[in-house]
């Protein structure tokens, strides 16, 4: 397979990256994405605008590819969990180190900046292009457009093309291709806290606002114009607080009042934007294999995640990272071997934060809550400060480091199943302090050799 001219389908965070890399390496980049251009037609996101933690792994590509400092002024830091309790006490929980911090950025924005990027550096995008459908034998695409039905012959195609791409949905129908989906019970809801009558936030801007409560939760995340946009989580049915049973401004008033009081104090515009923006649903998307002659799946596209770990685009930006690597390394003429070696080497990591971010999603809406797990945080905190390099909480191994994910996955159950021994003390809430923190890592160490 030799081809210097690729093909993207979808400009979205990913899509768009993977053009600037591209384009970095000379080559002539194509991209089509179903959308309107927005700077010509506005574009309604339809209250799902979305804010996103940016962590380690994503600045990693963004630096690479010389864009942190044009994406830093979009980007407010947040340096720990700010818990609300129901009587609208708060509790810090640091994510990592003192100078440690994820970083809120709206997607649209944010989306606009990369794509922006990538036609300046002569990537060209194709708005208005919905694929309906690949043909590998025909090596062909087929694009719906404002104008009739489009057909391309691209020789090599890299789908970035979103949780429900069409590109995955041309291989489902080839052999062997296995796939698997998930639709969580939960479904997601956008909301806002504007800023005060004087123009400020309303609440801390350096932190991740969480109101846990059980089975389900409030987020809020800061935003440059000093409002925060809040995500409502709940079950669509079925419990005693879910989207089904909040029907008029009477139920919305109960359910607020009562388990997110102080959020609710912040929130005029609650009634007509929970009444207008959209409940969307939450999906698990694994499927492999992610090659099919001359084409890939990188994002979303091959690995949707639940959010809970705020690690989606920043793992789709590592995709980028990597399968740039790689044609550093093998060069442009042998497509088929780099998408080949790239799959094989990204499908474990991806299998492992898919998991992770369906196991965190238990510890956001319900763990954080308890003061055990606060204690437990603290404890392995005191852990990695004093074995920096033996003890390295999962969250700073997942969000401030590059270690891979599998990696990251191992140790974060072993780290696991010491601090269960640990927090089995029925006095460690007192002895805490005088804790062998030395045998904890001999413990560590002795399991990791067996
Ligand atoms: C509520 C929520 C919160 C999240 N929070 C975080 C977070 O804090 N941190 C984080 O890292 N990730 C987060 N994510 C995940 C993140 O949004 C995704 O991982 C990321 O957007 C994936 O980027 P993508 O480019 O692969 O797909 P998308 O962003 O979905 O982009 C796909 C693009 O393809 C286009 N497209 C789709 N179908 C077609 C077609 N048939 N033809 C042509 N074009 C098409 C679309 O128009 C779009 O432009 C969150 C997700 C959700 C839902």
């Amino acid at each position: 397979m030799k081809n210097n001219t690729i093909t993207i389908l979808g400009a979205g965070l990913i899509g768009s990256l993977m053009a600037i890399y591209l384009k970095r390496q000379g080559l002539d980049v194509q991209i089509y994405d179903k959308r309107p251009d927005k700077r010509k037609t506005p574009y309604d996101e339809g209250g799902r605008s979305i804010n996103m933690a940016l962590s380690h792994r994503g600045w990693k590509s963004l630096e690479q590819v010389g864009l942190k400092d044009k994406v830093l002024p979009l980007a407010i830091p947040m340096y720990g969990r700010k818990v609300h309790d129901e009587h609208g006490g708060t509790t810090f929980i640091p994510y990592g180190k003192a100078n440690q911090a994820i970083y809120s950025i709206s997607r649209g924005k944010f989306n606009q900046l990369l794509a922006e990027e990538a036609e300046q550096l002569g990537a060209q995008i194709h708005f208005d292009h919905k694929c309906s459908e690949v043909d590998f034998r025909k090596h062909e695409i087929t694009f719906e457009t404002p104008s009739g039905i489009e057909k391309l012959s691209p020789k090599v195609i890299i789908g970035a093309d979103g949780a429900y791409s069409a590109l995955r949905m041309s291989m489902q129908k080839q052999i062997r291709f296995n796939y698997r989906q998930e639709y969580i019970s939960h479904g997601y809801k956008e909301l806002t806290i504007p800023p005060t009558a004087q123009g400020e936030f309303a609440m801390d801007p350096n932190a991740l606002h969480i109101w846990p409560r059980g089975k389900f939760m409030l987020i809020a995340l800061p935003n440059p114009d000093k409002s925060f946009t809040c995500t409502l989580f709940l079950p669509f049915e079925g419990t005693k607080v879910c989207f089904e049973k909040i029907q008029d401004s009477q139920d919305l008033d109960t359910v607020f009042r009562a388990y997110f009081d102080d959020a609710y104090q912040l929130m005029p515009d609650l009634k007509t934007e929970f009444f207008k923006n959209p409940t969307s649903a939450l999906i698990n998307v694994e499927c492999y294999p992610w090659v099919q002659g001359n084409s890939l799946l990188i994002g979303d596209a091959s690995h949707a995640m639940v959010p809970f770990y705020g690690q989606g685009m920043n793992c789709g930006f590592e995709d980028c990272y990597i399968l740039n690597q790689l044609i550093e390394k093998l060069g442009t003429n042998s497509w088929d071997l780099v998408f080949e070696k790239f799959q094989k080497k990204r499908k474990p990591d991806t299998d492992a934060i898919c998991q992770l971010a369906m196991e965190n999603f238990i510890e956001m809406r319900d763990s954080v809550a308890d003061p055990k797990f606060q204690l437990r945080k603290k404890i392995e905190a005191k852990l990695h400060e004093l074995y920096p390099k033996e003890w390295i909480p999962l969250y700073s191994m997942v969000t401030f480091s590059d270690m891979s994910y599998t990696e990251a996955y191992a140790q974060g159950k072993l780290q696991e199943s010491i601090m269960d021994r640990v927090m089995a003390d029925p006095l460690i809430t007192e002895n805490w302090k005088n804790l062998d923190y030395e045998d904890i890592i001999n413990q560590m160490e002795t399991a990791k050799a067996v």
